[in-house]
């Protein structure tokens, strides 16, 4: 299915069968977006760029 990105209003492909927690990111401004659920309707939040810090 197609959804638009809350960013730039482009397009982006979401598997049918995408689960939360996906990642997918958008072709026109390449933010990467998470997949969640909410009221059984797809939605997508911006993902999280975590930093690995493995500092002592
Ligand atoms: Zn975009």
């Amino acid at each position: 299915m197609k959804v638009r990105c809350p960013d730039c209003d482009g397009e982006i492909d979401v598997p049918d069968d995408a689960i939360a927690g996906e990642i997918v990111s958008c072709p026109d401004c390449g933010q990467e977006y998470e997949v969640y659920f909410e009221d059984g309707e797809l939605k997508l939040k911006p993902a999280e760029m975590v930093k690995e810090d493995w500092g002592e």
